[in-house]
């Protein structure tokens, strides 16, 4: 099959990070006899360097013109980088929020994945992951408190600030259809998390995921309020598949969901609009204090291409694939440094680029 796929690398260790996920890539092409036509686009720092703004109309063009997106990370050391001397809407993140919005990204994906050879790593009990975590915190981007009219004013002297958390029903049909797609593709559960004891947009959001529910009737649905879904995280992560919850909620969970995983170099992310179309990165940042190092664990942004595989071209053996190959690396002791443990082989970030090429390639 045919795809174009716009290549994004970035600053910091981005451009490192994203030419070993374009490894992978190649590798998958190589195997299974697809063709991907890649086009290189800036953003962030490297792209005020070349135009003087973080995010160009020819980037966005190019974006759109694209089957998905492989971005690497952007922005640089905010106390030493020029980039931050300019005002905050030409600042490299500035180019990020502008990409999502230009391409409609309303559905944040964060997987949490428990690799068992990097147990030690996780901050939780050995007897409450024993059997590993499996989960994804499917978020909406696009509404919510975030987005809502806010204000301050005085009143008689006191000051007071109001926010406002308002969703459509239409903005929690369309997550909530993803959410249940991407259940499909997972272990058919759906557990929508929200407050519905207290705020009626979670009361209209618990209403509109049960009409959605109706169309799923091979995935299970369950509902939890946010505050016991926080407590669960924490005590039996391995009970969840895919956790739907508004922007807000959905921003603290799948902060907390990756840090039970303990390894920052590993976890990916997608954002996905109404069609297949998909931006992919790695969760963490530019890193600026490694870049150019060969010492970027480059594994988030390889499984970032993977849930690219996966959920924009429909590639899913391929995308088992790519999983499969970073799970034998590890298996196999090999390590970056991010990630290292005693009796394991430490790494650098081109020869775990290559390592999980040879692996896949490798495979039956
Ligand atoms: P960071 O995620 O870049 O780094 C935090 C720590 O984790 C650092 O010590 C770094 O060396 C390490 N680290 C991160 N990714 C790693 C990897 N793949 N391999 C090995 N080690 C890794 O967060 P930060 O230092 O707070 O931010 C640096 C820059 O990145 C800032 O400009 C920030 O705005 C930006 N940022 C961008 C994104 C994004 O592009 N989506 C996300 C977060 C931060």
């Amino acid at each position: 099959m045919e795809h174009k796929i716009v290549l994004i690398p970035g600053d910091g260790i981005g451009p490192e990070i994203v030419r070993e996920a374009k490894k992978v890539l190649d590798g998958v092409c190589g195997k299974y006899g697809h063709t991907f036509q890649y086009e290189e686009a800036l953003i962030g720092g490297a792209s005020i360097d070349t135009y003087g703004i973080p995010l160009t109309d020819d980037t966005i063009a190019a974006a759109k013109s694209a089957d998905a997106v492989l971005m690497g990370s952007v922005g640089g050391d905010a106390a030493t980088s020029p980039w931050y001397q300019l005002e905050p809407s030409k600042r490299p993140e500035a180019g990020l929020l502008k990409i999502r919005k230009e391409l409609n990204l309303f559905a944040n994906l964060r997987p949490a994945y428990l690799y068992s050879q990097l147990k030690e790593a996780c901050p939780l009990r050995p007897d409450i992951i024993e059997d590993g975590f499996d989960l994804l915190i499917m978020r909406e981007l696009t509404g919510g408190l975030y987005f809502g009219d806010r204000k301050t004013y005085e009143e008689n002297g006191v000051w007071t600030a109001v926010d406002t958390l308002v969703y459509n029903e239409q903005e929690i049909r369309r997550i909530a259809v993803k959410g249940f797609e991407i259940a499909r593709k997972r272990q058919k559960k759906v557990t929508s998390v929200d407050k519905a004891n207290v705020l009626d947009s979670s009361r209209l959001w618990r209403k509109v995921v049960e009409e959605v529910s109706a169309d799923y009737p091979d995935v299970k649905l369950e509902h939890m309020l946010v505050d016991n879904c926080a407590m669960q995280l924490v005590r039996d992560p391995g009970q969840f598949d895919v956790v739907l919850t508004e922007n807000m909620f959905g921003d603290i969970l799948s902060d907390e969901a990756s840090m039970i995983t303990g390894s920052i170099g590993m976890l990916s992310s997608a954002s996905l609009n109404e069609t297949k179309f998909g931006l992919y990165e790695p969760s963490h940042g530019s890193a600026p204090d490694i870049a150019g190092q060969d010492k970027a664990n480059p594994i988030a942004t390889i499984l970032s291409a993977a849930m690219m595989l996966r959920y924009s071209l429909d590639l899913d053996q391929e995308a088992d694939a790519v999983e499969q190959a970073v799970q034998n690396v590890l298996s196999q002791g090999y390590r970056t440094v991010d990630i290292m443990s005693e009796g394991c082989t430490c790494v650098g970030t081109r020869e775990m680029g290559e390592l999980i090429v040879k692996n896949l390639l490798a495979q039956a």
